[in-house]
């Protein structure tokens, strides 16, 4: 079976976020199960830099009205999975973010740059693409190449089946309505049926709308997103698609992420020989400037500084934290106010709080060995994958009882630990007081050594990998069939 990914980012092509990871390693895992799976995404300078074997495959020329537009064929630099690149230098050779200039604005054009990847995606699965390689299916992968589906379904003519993930439903592609013409949508799709919210255009709402079978990241997000609390006004249109909605768990790439052998830190460590891990955590300390201390209890947190990830609720009981001796390390990058509030913390209380602005792949590394717990209070949370990388690597995760990681984290209460389940801590209720209760209990349990090497084990010997899920979309490509007409 061939299947073609298109998406806006792939490790380590280009990266923001998860959605980067899930593609590049779901990819290879499905390469692993016979589905060859080719990945199609804008050719960023990042990209054409890292790709391995490029070469030019088609010229089209303006075709597509948006400029001269070539597309290139090659490998990743980590998998042997097919890479195209669309390649477009007015469009995608800039410095900055997939999605943003180096100010954190979002491209004015970026309805422009994703249709344009969005059509070149779809010219590839009809009979007018310039390949001998045809899909059996396409997959497209967040608002960014939600329109693949629609350009699909609503052309004449023979095409493969579509699924369409949504790894966020935060990001929604909304424009306004003027870029309609440029989607080369037929105009019925402007409609609530359709791409058609609040008289703007909805880019994820073309996915949601004509893709044959939707996903999402996990089971809990599934139900969660035909809530009003969770859906981001699109709970309707999820629960009008319920028969078609799955949701399936993230894997981690457990080659990147494993204690025994990753190259970023600075002592290796297993499950059954855990003091590399004690090494780990003063060589962080120091690297950090935190107090060299081994008992003190470090906790790291990592992410995008938003809304979303909670960060606001941490820096609300810093000052108890602070009180109790415990140790901060944050790093990540976003929203500007709670960036500063974390640089001003750490200021404040040198030796206790450390924050590192900006994206730091090595470093995300060395947090993770190095703490000895994982902070996710996150609102809303897909899927997320640090609570996994923290189990794998001994640190044990709190996190917010959402989407995955109520999927993926067993709280250890009472029960949990007898049976040697509990990996982590949940709380319920996105607030800084039951934030607190959760760090509370678990200083409580930290104190004693034996429930927590349990509790450590128990995450250690998790199995986060693809394997299950690449299994469970094979399985949903294949209940797809073949060709529609
Ligand atoms: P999201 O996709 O919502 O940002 P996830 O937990 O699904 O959150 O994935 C985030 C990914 O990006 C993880 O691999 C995480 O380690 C990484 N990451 C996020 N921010 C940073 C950062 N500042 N430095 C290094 N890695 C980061």
């Amino acid at each position: 079976m061939r299947v073609l990914f298109a998406a806006s980012e792939a490790y380590p092509l280009a990266k923001t976020g998860g959605l980067a990871d899930v593609v590049g390693s779901l990819a290879a895992a499905l390469g692993e199960l016979d589905v060859e799976t080719r990945i199609i995404m804008p050719g960023y300078p990042s990209a054409l830099k890292h790709m391995q074997r490029a070469r030019v495959k088609a010229d089209f020329g303006d075709l597509f009205g948006f400029g001269p537009t070539t597309l290139l064929a090659g490998t990743m630099p980590n998998s042997p999975v097919g890479v195209y690149l669309v390649r477009n230098a007015e469009l995608f050779e800039r410095t900055g973010s997939p999605y943003a200039d180096a100010t954190g604005a979002d491209w004015p054009d970026n309805a422009r740059r994703f249709t344009l990847l969005c059509r070149v995606a779809a010219a590839l699965a009809t009979e007018h693409s310039p390949l001998n390689w045809h899909p059996d299916l396409v997959h497209a992968h967040d608002w960014q190449t939600a329109l693949v589906p629609a350009l699909l379904a609503t052309r004449r003519g023979g095409r493969p089946p579509t699924v369409f993930s949504i790894h966020n439903v935060a990001f929604q592609g909304i424009f306004p309505a003027s870029v309609f013409p440029e989607l080369g949508l037929p105009q019925s799709a402007f409609s609530i049926d359709g791409v058609e919210f609040y008289g703007n255009v909805s880019l994820l709402k073309a996915g949601l709308a004509y893709a044959d079978r939707l996903t999402t990241v996990s089971p809990t997000y599934a139900r969660e997103i035909q809530e009003p609390r969770f859906g981001m006004g699109l709970d309707g249109v999820f629960a009008a698609r319920s028969a078609d909605l799955t949701g399936i768990v993230n894997g981690i790439d457990e080659r990147l992420w494993d204690p025994t052998r990753d190259p970023h830190i600075p002592a290796h460590y297993s499950v059954e020989h855990l003091e590399g891990k004690r090494a780990c955590k003063a060589a962080l300390q120091q690297e950090l400037g935190l107090r060299e201390e081994a008992t003190v209890p470090l906790i790291a947190m990592i992410g995008r500084m938003t809304e979303q990830k909670g960060q606001d609720l941490v820096l609300g009981i810093a000052p108890w934290l602070l009180a109790r001796g415990v140790q901060l390390a944050v790093l990540g990058s976003g929203d500007r106010a709670l960036e500063s509030a974390f640089v001003t913390l750490a200021k404040d209380h040198r030796g206790s709080v450390a924050t590192r602005i900006g994206y730091d792949e090595p470093l995300a590394h060395r947090l993770e060995a190095g703490a000895d717990l994982f902070l996710m209070p996150s609102r809303f949370e897909p899927c997320g994958l640090n609570q996994m990388y923290s189990q794998r690597y001994g640190t044990p995760p709190i996190v917010h009882a959402v989407g995955g990681l109520a999927d993926t984290v067993t709280d250890a209460g009472a029960q949990a630990i007898a049976s040697g389940q509990a990996s982590g801590f949940a709380f319920t209720e996105p607030t800084q007081e039951a934030l607190l209760a959760a760090i509370m209990r678990t200083l409580t349990l930290l104190r004693n050594a034996q429930t927590w090497q349990r509790i450590q084990a128990a995450g250690m010997r998790r199995d986060f990998g693809w394997h299950r899920s690449a299994a469970r979309y094979r399985r949903l490509y294949a209940e797809l069939g073949g060709y529609r007409s």
